[in-house]
């Protein structure tokens, strides 16, 4: 059987941060406060949407209900929709401090991503924090798969079954000096990994979750906005890991399928 590869991509309000004492996230402060912004989230929604058309692969894009209401998501036809939150809270309350009423955040994200887009069938937590309660309440929204959770490389890459639904694990690994990298395209939009890290990471791997951030396609968090020349290189970059892995023999599939 060929390797598998799921290109996901968190479709959340830019550079987000979470706000000790509120259960909304916000946008790190740029001078005008951390209110969440959206424009590079729909800038980046844009050029991973185009990138994927012309390499012909479908991506699974989970989306706050928030980001679906204050972005063009037309962009996204074709590809698998999933939920992210309304306004991409801290489920668990760990960095906020304070736990929200999870059934009602979530069901307010879902319909807001149904009406603005399609029903979402798949479902990663904002900043991965999840726990069995909260699976609990994605299910019963009937959505059937997760992907909030890491799997170090070593043991099995592939879904498998937590409590009824499918988990789709992004891995996490060593890398040849030593130094963790997980599947997160990150560091790769910070300047601090190239895409033949990412490439090297798949190699043997029988299922691939790859993830990155919309509005990380045109802002860092570290420098803010980027240059024309560099949202090139950066969107170039991203298509070199794809093919990469691509090229290796992997399958392109979507969360859930
Ligand atoms: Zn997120």
């Amino acid at each position: 059987m060929r390797p598998k590869l799921y290109f996901t991509v968190d479709s959340d309000r830019d550079a987000n941060i979470p706000i000790p004492g509120n259960v909304a996230a916000g946008s790190i402060d740029r001078g005008s406060g951390t209110g969440p912004r959206f424009s590079s989230s729909e800038r980046g929604m844009a050029i991973l949407a185009d990138l994927l058309d012309d390499i012909g692969v479908r991506g699974t894009f989970f989306l706050e209900g928030r980001t679906a209401e204050m972005t063009e998501c037309s962009v996204l036809a074709g590809h698998c929709i999933g939920l992210h939150g309304y306004d991409h809270e801290d489920l668990t309350g760990a960095e906020t401090g304070v736990v929200p009423d999870v059934g009602a955040v979530l069901r307010r994200g879902f319909e807001a991503v149904s009406d603005r887009v399609m029903c979402p069938t798949c479902f990663r937590a904002p900043y991965m924090a999840v726990n069995e309660g909260i699976l609990e309440v994605v299910r019963g929204l009937g959505i059937t798969a997760d992907s909030s959770l890491y799997t170090p490389v070593g043991g099995s890459t592939a879904p498998y079954d937590i409590g009824g639904m499918t988990e789709y694990p992004v891995p996490k690994r060593k890398d040849p000096s030593g130094k963790t990298i997980a599947a997160y395209l990150w560091p790769m939009h910070e300047g601090r990994r190239v895409p033949s890290d990412y490439i090297h990471m798949a190699e043997g791997l029988s299922h691939m979750v790859l993830a990155t951030h919309t509005w990380h396609m045109v802002e860092t968090r570290d420098r803010g906005a980027m240059g024309d020349s560099w949202v090139r290189d950066n969107t170039d970059r991203v298509r070199q890991v794809i093919e990469g892995i691509l090229d290796l023999g992997f399958e392109p599939c979507v969360v859930g399928r």
